[in-house]
């Protein structure tokens, strides 16, 4: 898949009882780089007020090494971030930080909250003033509101009142609270470096500064970190009441292949889905197995090892295409894809190529690719998607093009291989994806392939989602622009 057709979302770092917090926390945001590319942002607190220093682009853009030198304090948390959810705009971008009548508290979210809009909507009829467009500020609208801020855990009752996809961090003068919602949709893990407590994301973001893996936060879980190194936890929903749902597609296609998410190492898991796949969709007169880099190598290499057919590469990556640029017309978008990706004929011309995919979210990249393929001299394309066929949107913080854009959506697979301009064309199945990602007690969210929605959506919430990619198509954001920082490529 393409960073074209779909965009990240958000990635989480926080560190408490450290003396150079800010700056692990800079190379814990660089770590998870590939998580969300406009915007990155950092706080930090020095026991009596909290800082906050952000900006768009890459954390590198974002975050200046003076604002790091400024930072100086033992607690900070971090995000990067692709919006789902408010455009990308300065004030959008993350943590966001108030100060109120409850003191100050800053915030950072991975996901998205499908009653958000409803909230907003009654704060904004009392009067209540929003600053960004982002889902997450009514969190803080809420912590703030004298009806939560009196209970005697404001953060629990506040959580217990909104609904969807949530891994958040808060950092307050003397703490940092982080949370997962009941569904665990999104990964957060807990780390120890020395005497200091780490939350990120990801767990590449630990092994980055040396720190020790300990274990996942909880659904329904809320870890106190202090700023002298106490830990202690706490539930805003019984375990027994908390159905997990998390998002299979961290496994298909998010996160790094150095990471374990949901208790599993991403890259055996997608290794098992190239073996899986291999099983399924076999191509016996095959002569090389080739990955469409970067995301499906692991992929790639699994059905090579099933299927015994040798690996090769089949492209060359230009890692130095800018961060960003329009692309106006299909014809250059396919020559960008070119530039990005070049397919290379001493190692594909005359062969009968298993050309191997992650996910297929539009198409339209995947087919410029399997052309300069064809270009290069391939003899035959079979195309193997690790995945099964993308169509239906997610709600839960997953910027997918609107249905009716994508390439599965009332398409046959048959439908699909001649768009694709591809000789075959074969997809995993949903129980071969569950089975290469699924652990004891795991439960996964897949509904955008399957369409079962594991948290409710609002029919409002649909409309509002459907609206909200219309207006990022006009914007010339969404179809229009492209990201080539792919940072997974390591
Ligand atoms: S709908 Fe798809 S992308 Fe969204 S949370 Fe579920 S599995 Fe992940």
């Amino acid at each position: 898949m393409s960073l074209a057709e779909i965009r990240h979302y958000c990635g989480l770092f926080a560190i408490a009882n450290h003396p150079d917090a800010a700056q692990l926390t800079y190379l814990g945001l660089y770590a998870q780089q590939h998580r969300g590319q406009e915007s990155a942002g950092i706080c930090s607190v020095d026991g009596e007020h909290v800082i906050r220093r952000a900006g768009l682009g890459l954390v590198t853009d974002a975050i200046r090494a003076e604002d790091l030198q400024q930072l100086k304090n033992p607690c900070a948390i971090g995000h990067v971030r692709y919006s789902t959810t408010g455009s990308c705009r300065d004030e959008n971008a993350q943590p966001l930080l108030v100060t109120a009548s409850i003191g100050q508290v800053a915030i950072c979210h991975n996901g998205n909250l499908v009653n958000a809009a409803s909230l907003r909507h009654d704060y904004e009829e009392h009067g209540h003033i929003f600053t960004s467009t982002s889902d997450t500020e009514v969190i803080l609208h809420m912590l703030t509101d004298k009806h939560y801020a009196h209970k005697p855990d404001s953060l629990a009752s506040v959580l217990r009142e909104i609904c969807g996809s949530y891994s958040l961090l808060l950092l307050y003068p003397d703490r940092i609270e982080a949370v997962r919602d009941p569904s665990g949709n999104r990964p957060l893990c807990l780390g120890k470096l020395g005497g200091a407590w780490v939350v990120a994301s990801e767990t590449c973001a630990l092994d980055i500064i040396d720190a020790d893996y300990v274990r996942d936060v909880a659904p329904g879980e809320i870890v106190t970190l202090s700023a002298t190194g106490e830990l202690s936890s706490r539930r805003f929903v019984e375990a027994e009441q908390c159905r997990p749902a998390h998002c299979v597609f961290e496994h298909v296609y998010f996160a790094d292949p150095s990471s374990n998410v949901f208790g599993d190492n991403v890259h055996l898991v997608r290794k098992e889905m190239g073996r899986a796949l291999a099983r399924e969709a076999p191509v016996p007169e095959g002569d090389l197995v080739v990955a469409v880099p970067n995301c499906a190598r692991c992929a790639a290499l699994g059905y090579h090892e099933e299927s015994g057919i040798p690996i090769g590469r089949g492209f060359t990556t230009n890692h130095y295409i800018g961060r960003s640029f329009i692309q106006p017309t299909q014809s250059i978008r396919d020559l960008t894809v070119r530039l990005k990706l070049n397919a290379i004929p001493g190692s594909v011309k005359g062969k009968r190529l298993v050309v191997v995919e992650d996910s297929v979210v539009r198409g339209t990249t995947t087919r410029a690719k399997m052309n300069s393929l064809r270009t290069a001299g391939a003899r035959e394309i079979h195309l193997r998607v690790a995945s099964p066929p993308i169509r239906h949107a997610c709600y839960y913080g997953i910027d997918f093009p609107n249905r009716e854009e994508l390439v599965a959506h009332q398409r046959s697979v048959e439908e699909i291989a001649r768009y694709l301009e591809v000789d075959s064309l074969a997809y995993l199945s949903r129980d071969g994806m569950l089975a290469a990602a699924r652990t004891a007690n795991n439960h996964f969210c897949d509904a955008c392939f399957s369409g079962d929605y594991p948290i409710p959506i609002d029919p409002e919430f649909q409309k509002d989602a459907f609206e909200r990619h219309q207006l990022r198509f006009f914007n010339g954001e969404g179809d229009l622009s492209v990201q080539d920082t792919d940072t997974r490529s390591k």
